[in-house]
């Protein structure tokens, strides 16, 4: 008997395996019409201001709306597109675009909004990607300010050195830098001084259960406090109630971003819902 359960089992992990695969191969493949049949598009969440209430930029974030299969997250195929090659394309049309974005926000009077764009491992060790940016803001025009790039922990400690000579590049080009999902990866106190950033965006799972879990309310304090030491602004990711926002705020955290604001939305309905978003949080913040 237990040797048919063992086979059984075997038979089972198989052929998970080969549909695992298949889904994978699946995806590779229809990535690569993604693009050409406008199935990839981004969405744009806003941060807020905590010391204002004021809207003072959006994350972009890629989606993609496969025809049969619907909404496809990005962590299921962003590490697909990265396996292949195909991230660097894909990326060059995100940075691009979120440019335009830029030009566009500027021309509806909101020239003081900032768009952040997150990049993968490949994209960020590929180094083309400094010519890349700059002619996307040369071709667009935009003050270089406003294009925010995000850059995850993991990403930096693979190759120290190299990281910091990259990062050092994007700063001559004049772009904020972040690290996102900071206190997930390993990255060392001690390399975190020499890294030529300008933000940290703290994990949302330091976020989630505040104010219900002290210990995570004491490292997003400590993370806070240590970041204005080091003359870096925070962000908290995944804000979703009015105790994590006024927990931040008396931390004196720079920015907030979670669904409590606003999820993410497309360029159009964010233009749209500026006016209405920045009343919201101004009264999220403010009247109580
Ligand atoms: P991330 O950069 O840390 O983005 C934050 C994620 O948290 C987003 O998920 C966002 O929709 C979600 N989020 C925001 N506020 C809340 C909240 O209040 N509660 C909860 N539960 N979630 C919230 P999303 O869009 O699924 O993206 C997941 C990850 O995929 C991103 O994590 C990022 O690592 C990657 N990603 C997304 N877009 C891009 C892109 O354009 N390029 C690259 N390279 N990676 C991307
Ligand atoms: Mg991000
Ligand atoms: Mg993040
Ligand atoms: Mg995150």
């Amino acid at each position: 008997k237990a040797k048919a359960q063992g086979k059984n089992t075997l038979q089972f992990f198989t052929e998970t395996m080969n549909e695992e695969a298949q889904l994978r191969l699946f995806l590779e493949n229809e990535l690569r019409n993604a693009m050409a049949n406008e199935e990839l598009y981004l969405n744009l969440q806003p941060k807020v201001d905590l010391a204002d209430g004021t809207i003072c930029g959006m994350e972009a974030l890629l989606r993609w709306n496969h025809p049969e299969r619907g909404m496809i997250p990005p962590d299921h195929f962003i590490p697909i597109a990265e396996d292949t090659g195909q991230i660097i394309e894909i990326g060059n049309w995100i940075i691009r675009t979120c440019c335009d974005y830029i030009v566009r926000l500027t021309e509806e009077g909101y020239g003081h909004l900032n768009i952040a764009v997150n990049l993968s491992a490949r994209q960020f060790r590929e180094p083309s990607l400094i010519e890349t940016i700059k002619m996307a803001i040369c071709e667009s025009g935009i003050d270089p300010t406003q294009l925010e790039f995000e850059i995850t922990e993991s990403m930096l400690m693979d190759k120290v050195d190299q990281a910091i000579e990259q990062m050092n590049q994007l700063k001559r080009i004049g772009v904020t830098l972040s690290i996102d999902d900071f206190g997930t990866g390993y990255s060392s106190l001690a390399y975190l001084r020499q890294f030529p950033i300008d933000l940290i965006k703290v994990d949302r799972s330091f976020v989630q259960d505040i104010p219900y879990n002290s210990g995570d309310m004491e490292i997003t304090a400590a993370v806070i406090a240590m970041a204005h030491r080091l003359n870096l602004r925070v962000v908290a990711e995944g804000v979703e109630t009015a105790e994590q926002q006024d927990f931040l705020r008396q931390q004196l955290c720079s920015y907030a971003q979670g669904y409590f604001y606003s999820k993410p939305l497309t360029f159009e309905l964010l233009v749209q819902q500026l006016p209405a978003l920045n009343r919201q949080a101004n009264n999220k913040l403010f009247s109580q």
